[in-house]
């Protein structure tokens, strides 16, 4: 009896070591932000994705917030030519595990497909994450949005971080880095309003669905 007592008592203790040690784990990764100086330094920062999208495993998400009328009015370029819209359907709410939702809008396309810039504005931040894999982030101009093109081939030649675009220019390809599927080749394809930081990890996902379907 004394024997199972130990025993007992040791799991106690291991479980609440375990949990203390996941709490400890969570409140680490659910920061809000990494440090505004690690903003120029991709190798070491925090995966946006990581930062904005994990919420506990038992949240229910709310619907996305309406796109507003300043979104819709800008009728955004479809991010891959020749996109048929039929072929789109809502994700927003598509549960992507581990608690996370998509957040976003999949264009299944060939690798190497270009990928146009929907907007004018300036590509603030080439960054390459193990979910996202090669990315790109594009403020549009009036620095209310953020547009984020994810799973990238490649990234186009002529382009560097910080420079402006025009809509319809071709930014990147088609690919599958980061989580993607080797055989799904796709543009995953994300709009954040941005706060007044104007963080480009940080912003109020809205469904791209929205903005597209209406055209
Ligand atoms: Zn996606």
């Amino acid at each position: 009896m004394r024997t199972f007592g130990i025993i007992l008592a040791t799991a106690i203790l291991t479980a609440l070591a375990t949990s203390a040690a996941w709490l400890f784990l969570y409140e680490r990764t659910d920061r809000a932000a990494p440090p505004p100086q690690m903003v120029d330094t991709p190798a070491t920062a925090i995966p946006p994705e990581e930062i904005a999208t994990d919420p506990p495993e038992d949240i229910v998400f709310s619907p996305s917030p309406s796109a507003t009328p300043e979104l819709m009015a800008k009728e955004l370029t479809l991010p891959v030519a020749g996109y048929d819209l039929s072929d789109l359907t809502p994700q927003f709410d598509d549960s992507r595990g581990e608690g996370r939702a998509h957040q976003a809008l999949d264009f299944m396309a060939a690798r190497g497909t270009p990928v146009r810039a929907v907007d004018d504005g300036v590509l603030v931040k080439f960054f390459d994450s193990d979910q996202g894999g090669t990315t790109i982030y594009q403020f549009d101009p009036t620095e209310s949005w953020v547009y984020y093109y994810a799973h990238l081939d490649s990234r186009a030649d002529d382009i560097e971080e910080g420079d402006a675009v025009r809509r319809g220019q071709v930014i990147g390809t088609v690919g599958s880095t980061g989580n993607a599927d080797d055989d799904a080749p796709h543009l995953h394809f994300a709009i954040e309003r941005l706060g007044p930081e104007k963080n480009w990890w940080q912003g109020e996902a809205v469904d791209p669905y929205q903005v597209f379907a209406v055209q």
